[in-house]
């Protein structure tokens, strides 16, 4: 028996066998979940259906977020493949890279705009586009990271994208309430992907992370898979809003101890 068993799934967010997605892909599919598959467009398909033919998926479709047209077809799609759907799982990010460097205050109103817009928003139009197939018992998920509440040097503009992310699952996870599906985002600890590639200074950070933080180890993709899989199983049932950290307990900390 699996925590997932007879619940459909669907993944936006894979890009390669690194992504945070497909940690997630891989623990729904062995807790039992039918899982459909979106990736950004066209590049990613060679590396995204080899993935998805590992486990047996047979819905696999790209959808570039930023696009309202894109977001209702996967939807209609979804919805005559499936017909219902118990959980949706947003797994996707996106700044410039030169936001992603030196000051905050440097950072452009197109730069800002294009963060918020695929980093943000793209949450609430899936909510909202999926909203009527969703089924009682549901959830919705999405991943943030610790720069929403504290400065990470460099994060800038995806720290305050984070944060506005957050909010809205807060936000969400009220309007989606009375429908019994829940709402809430993982904040996962450094993990080397492609997106995280993007912020300067990533590599050194990562490298300290695991001296630093209490439980000494890095984040897998794996990690965070299971705990996704909590939050979207029955085990939370009442659990919506939540920000849950899957990073080693470095949230806790205050003070940072220099390590011999
Ligand atoms: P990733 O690069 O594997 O995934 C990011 C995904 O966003 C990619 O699949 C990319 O194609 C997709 N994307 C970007 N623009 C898109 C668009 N317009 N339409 C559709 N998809 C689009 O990296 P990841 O680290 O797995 O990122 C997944 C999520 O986890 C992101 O929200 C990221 O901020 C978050 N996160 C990552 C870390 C980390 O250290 N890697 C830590 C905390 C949170």
């Amino acid at each position: 028996m699996g925590l997932l068993d007879n619940k459909i799934a669907m993944i936006f967010g894979l890009a390669n066998e690194r992504s945070i997605a497909w940690g997630i892909t891989k623990a729904f599919y062995q807790q039992g979940a039918t899982i459909g598959i979106s990736y950004a467009g066209e590049l990613l398909e060679k590396r995204v259906k080899p993935l998805a033919e590992q486990i047996g998926c047979t819905f696999v479709e790209a959808c570039d977020v930023a696009s309202d047209e894109q977001i209702a077809d996967i939807t209609h799609k979804a919805q005559q493949h499936f017909g219902g759907v118990d959980i949706l799982v947003h797994a996707i990010a996106f700044a410039n890279r030169d936001e992603l460097n030196g000051p905050y205050y440097q950072t452009s109103r197109s730069g800002f705009h294009l963060a918020m817009d695929i980093s943000v928003y793209s949450f609430t139009a899936l909510a909202r586009a999926f909203q009527p197939i969703l089924r009682p018992g549901g959830a919705l998920l999405t991943l943030t990271y610790y720069g929403a509440e504290k400065v990470a040097p460099h994060y800038n503009v995806m720290g305050v994208a984070k944060a506005a992310l957050e909010a809205s699952v807060r936000y969400l996870a009220f309007d989606f309430g009375p429908q019994n599906v829940r709402v809430n985002a993982i904040s996962a600890g450094p993990i080397r992907t492609l997106a995280a590639a993007g912020v300067s200074g990533f590599k050194s950070m990562y490298q300290k992370y695991a001296e630093i933080a209490p439980l000494h180890s890095n984040i897998t993709i794996e990690d965070v898979g299971n705990a996704a899989v909590f939050l979207c199983s029955d085990l939370a049932a009442k659990t919506t809003g939540e920000v849950l950290f899957v990073d080693a307990g470095y949230n806790i900390l205050g003070i940072i101890e220099e390590v011999d």
